[in-house]
């Protein structure tokens, strides 16, 4: 019987959600570098880890796409007909960036600005509506470290950590006993505000069921009452101004509360206005008592894919190099709006999957035009790729930096060796940038 090797990474990061929890141990079979056990991960997080290990849907090669079938290629032909495709495009796209980590997300900002092309990232179908309300009126937040010490009440609005930010509730948030919380759970009155009777809602001790698309007019009413005025209404946004009035006596009592709010309230019908009322409130409670707000960031870089964009060309995502210098407007520059649109006739897609999450138009007119995969695994984006580039697994496979949520930067571990001949993000931008001096003859 062969004996195995193990070796155990202690302290690891996961980088699957903005959560970026930084207690895991994994434990490599050196004699295969296969990941063989995670400890401390929920579900989601020890999937991934476990993704990382060589099969049948990992891409270990360089592909391009031949007559229809992709074909194993050297990274010098790959290279070679990625910045091929690119060059030749008039208005290419660089999307993605928010699984990676923030020096590769620097070289992705370089890499547009040489192309003078769109470049986005995942906010601009996630919490892009949260960096304009923020953009707008600021935002009165703090580290999960102070909400984990501190926070007695806890309000989740439009986000369901169960399912989303699964060890949210046990490190930070529901269960975790803090400085102040020495009682952890039994010292947090936690309200749920969502349409749906979700897992976090039935474990909470107060759920208000807001209609669908109706979150703005209820942060008016609090705000209203919160100022002594006399609603004449029987309810507001389906909720009775009894529990509405129960609610306001909740937050007036506590001594330090948080909104935690996610999708359910910028991707529905008012948008940056629903992060505009949200953090207006917030702002309104510190009258009363200590109150902060964070939005849930989903994919674990989403935060620094922002943070980087941001400081490089002053802005978090929606940016058109097409002029030379940077411009910045969703809606006209955001992926989706300009697939629909059909304004776009070369795609560079990094670290994300758009086709599956995208709308079908959108998703079609991606597939029109040539299109470059950075992937490492096959999903419905890279199936359609014409170059597929392997990179390393980020967090997993090479080193690199990341935003939690809290824009608390974390340096994320290199646990094992990437399978066959998968190159870093950062090393494929950095080749692609390269090759496509060359081609434009600047170098
Ligand atoms: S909660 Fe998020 S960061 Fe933590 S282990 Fe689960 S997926 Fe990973």
């Amino acid at each position: 019987m062969v004996q195995r090797k193990i070796k155990t990474v202690y302290d690891v990061v996961c980088p699957f959600c903005g959560t970026l929890c930084d207690d895991l141990e994994v434990d490599i079979d050196l004699t295969t570098n296969l990941v063989v056990e995670v400890r401390n991960a929920c579900q989601i997080g020890t999937a991934k880890f476990y993704s990382s290990n060589p099969g049948e849907h990992r891409f270990e090669k360089p592909l391009i796409r031949e007559n229809g079938k992709h074909k194993e290629v050297s990274w010098e032909e790959a290279i070679d007909k990625a910045a091929e495709i690119l060059i030749k495009s008039k208005r290419p796209l660089l999307y993605g960036f928010s699984s990676t980590e923030c020096e590769a997300q620097g070289k992705g900002v370089e890499l547009a600005e040489i192309l003078g092309c769109i470049l986005d990232n995942t906010a601009s179908v996630c919490h892009g509506p949260s960096l304009l309300a923020e953009q707008d009126v600021g935002i009165p937040t703090s580290t999960l470290g102070e909400y984990k010490n501190r926070a007695d009440l806890v309000i989740f609005w439009g986000s369901n950590p169960v399912h989303a930010h699964p060890r949210h509730l046990g490190r930070y948030s529901e269960f975790i006993r803090g400085y102040f919380r020495k009682d952890g759970r039994n010292d947090r009155f936690v309200v749920v505000i969502d349409p749906r009777n979700t897992h976090t809602a039935q474990i909470a001790d107060l759920h208000i069921q807001v209609n669908p698309n109706e979150d703005y007019e209820l942060f008016n009413a609090i705000r209203a009452l919160l100022r002594e005025v006399e609603l004449d209404e029987k309810e507001v946004s389906g909720v009775p101004i009894s529990k509405i009035k129960e609610l306001v006596d909740v937050i007036k009592s506590c001594s330090f509360g948080v909104i935690f709010f996610g999708m359910g309230l910028t991707q529905t019908l008012a948008h940056h206005r629903n992060i505009d009322a949200a953090i207006c409130l917030t702002r309104e409670l510190n009258d009363h008592t200590k109150f902060l707000i964070t939005p849930m960031r989903g994919h674990y870089n989403v935060a620094g894919a922002n943070t980087v964009f941001t400081w490089n060309t002053g802005y978090a995502y929606s940016i058109d190099f097409s002029r030379g210098y940077p411009r910045y407007n969703p809606g006209e520059f955001s992926s989706v709006d300009l697939l629909m649109r059909d304004e776009i006739d070369a795609s560079l897609i990094v670290a994300s999957d758009p086709a599956s999450n995208f709308p079908a138009e959108s998703v079609k007119s991606l597939f029109k035009h040539p299109l470059i995969a950075v992937e490492p695994h096959e999903t419905p984006t890279s199936a359609f790729a014409d170059v597929v580039l392997p990179p390393a697994i980020a967090g997993i496979e090479c080193e690199g930096t990341a935003y939690r949520m809290d824009h608390v930067p974390l340096r994320l571990r290199k646990v094992k060796d990437a399978p066959g001949e998968c190159l870093t993000d950062l090393e494929i931008l950095e080749r692609l940038i390269e090759k496509v001096k060359e081609k434009k003859g600047e170098k």
